[in-house]
């Protein structure tokens, strides 16, 4: 590889953005080296989990239903977000995502009709066929076919920007350092949620006990040499999206199959037996990303969900096998709780249950009555043996500390100069449109968007 010319443009990540990025450029006539640091099988970081992508559409597509109109997906992230974002980056990712349905089956992006379960996104969300890794295969197949030269197993490792321009990136290639020279620079490395010791100075010890849900090469190197470059910030450092996923789940990459969608179907107890929040609040599409932060609080940072044999079958199965045993103190035993709190708690839920007619689809009115952590629906007792537990622990997904960006995609310096020429895209900068919660499909989105932004962008910088 000769390193010795400088590349139009510089894309550091493997994943939705910087493929989007690079065949945007690439496409506009540029040079492109995409510089991923995971070796070639692990390419495309969180991106490989992925299963779908959010955007506005007409309802014409035969893969959706629909029609979802730009005006209900802006409340939809103005609900979640309550309001924390750069409105007018909301809207541009809104207003781009209903390109993306064409643009992707351009670079032979295939998708599928939606399956059934627990998120019913038919409407919303785009699924891809053969699921993230499918989609990036074809990104890959589609930018090596346009020249972008792709590097595996090639970390940049440190900057060179002098005054907020990029000049070049030091990487290690083939166990040698080098250096890589470019007009342009796209950064596109993912967020920091790998990097536990980085987690930590905002949770403390307790981020040794949570599961990265995602690829251990997210470790926000690349952020950190950007904003210690004077490159602005956006996003509160301990925001993130965190789930709760099965215990048994590996320290990271586990991905999607170790998510547990038992919660709303029994009770949630901590490991002294305890139940600790109301787990029928609200419909499982709405509340599933609250039990990462909910578990991280508990002592010890993980928790048990316990259901009764009426509900095994109504959630989509983990990975993992429920813990079963004839008896809730049996069950106490298997799960290392204390038999006889288990059973003091399980007796006093089921003494505060009120008569309803169950049902899962709706918010019901199964609930309980007198407890200082109430049940609002969904709550039967839990009498039908065989009993099943399953121990979770908070997955994070990722963190929204990020670069700050303008409606170019072009990185904005702390003295809120737009760059010459560094862009960024994807979950480095999905804090500018994520103050605060999430909407199942967006992160996609935003990488597709800013990713494609941010090629336009790069490429106009060349060819002036
Ligand atoms: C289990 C799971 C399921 C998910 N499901 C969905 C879903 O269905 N829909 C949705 O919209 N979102 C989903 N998400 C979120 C989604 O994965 C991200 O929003 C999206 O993939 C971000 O894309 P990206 O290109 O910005 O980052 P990534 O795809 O994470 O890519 C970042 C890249 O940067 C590379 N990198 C990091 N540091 C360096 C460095 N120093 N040098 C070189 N390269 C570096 C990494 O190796 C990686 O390739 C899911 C996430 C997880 C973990």
């Amino acid at each position: 590889m000769d390193f010795s010319q400088p590349f139009d443009v510089v894309i550091i990540g493997g994943g939705n953005a910087a493929l989007c990025a690079a065949i945007t450029a690439a496409r506009a006539g540029c040079r492109v080296i995409v510089l991923e640091g995971a070796p070639e099988f692990y390419r495309g970081g969180n991106t490989r989990h992925t299963r779908n992508l959010r955007l506005a559409h007409g309802g014409t597509a035969p893969t959706m239903t629909g029609p979802y109109a730009q005006d209900e997906f802006l409340d939809d992230l103005y609900r979640v977000t309550g309001g924390q974002t750069d409105k007018v980056l909301a809207e541009l990712t809104i207003a781009r995502s209903s390109e993306l349905l064409p643009w992707m089956g351009e670079q032979g992006v295939r998708f599928q009709p939606p399956l059934g379960g627990t998120l019913s996104l038919g409407k919303t969300n785009a699924f891809f066929l053969g699921g993230g890794r499918g989609m990036l295969n074809s990104l890959y197949r589609r930018a090596q076919a346009l020249g972008v030269v792709c590097l595996y197993d090639t970390p940049v490792t440190g900057l060179t920007i002098d005054n907020g321009l990029f000049m070049s990136a030091n990487i290690r290639h083939e166990g040698r350092a080098q250096s890589v020279r470019g007009r342009a620079l796209v950064a596109a490395s993912g967020g920091f949620e790998a990097n536990i010791d980085w987690l930590k100075q905002y949770w403390g010890e307790a981020a040794d006990n949570f599961l990265i849900r995602g690829t251990p090469y997210n470790k926000g190197d690349v952020l950190r040499m950007l904003l210690d470059a004077g490159v602005g910030a956006v996003g509160d450092p301990t925001q993130c999206h965190a789930v709760a996923i099965d215990a048994r789940a590996p320290k990271f990459d586990g991905g999607i199959a170790t998510r547990l969608d038992s919660v709303v179907f029994g009770i949630m107890v901590n490991r002294d037996a305890q139940r600790f929040y109301d787990e029928g609040e609200e419909t499982w599409p709405k509340r599933y990303a609250i039990w990462g932060r909910l578990v991280a609080r508990q002592p010890g940072q993980i928790a048990y969900s316990i259901i009764d044999a009426k509900s095994i079958r109504l959630f989509m199965p983990s990975i993992f096998p429920a813990i079963a045993a004839g008896s809730i103190g049996e069950l106490a035993g298997k799960l290392t709780l204390d038999p006889a709190a288990l059973t003091k708690t399980v007796e006093e839920f089921n003494a505060a249950v009120r008569p309803g007619t169950f049902d899962h689809t709706v918010l019901d009115d199964c609930r309980t009555e007198g407890l200082a952590v109430p049940k609002s629906h969904w709550a039967r007792k839990l009498d039908t043996p065989p009993y099943y537990g399953y121990p979770l622990r908070p997955g994070i997904t990722f963190t929204y500390l990020g670069t700050r960006v303008n409606d170019e995609s072009r990185m904005v310096l702390k003295d809120g100069a737009p760059s010459a020429n560094m862009f960024a895209a994807g979950e480095i900068m999905a804090g500018n449109v994520l103050g605060k919660g999430y909407l199942a499909g967006i992160g996609m989105t935003i990488g597709a968007v800013f990713g494609r932004i941010a090629g336009e962008g790069a490429a106009k910088h060349v060819h002036n």
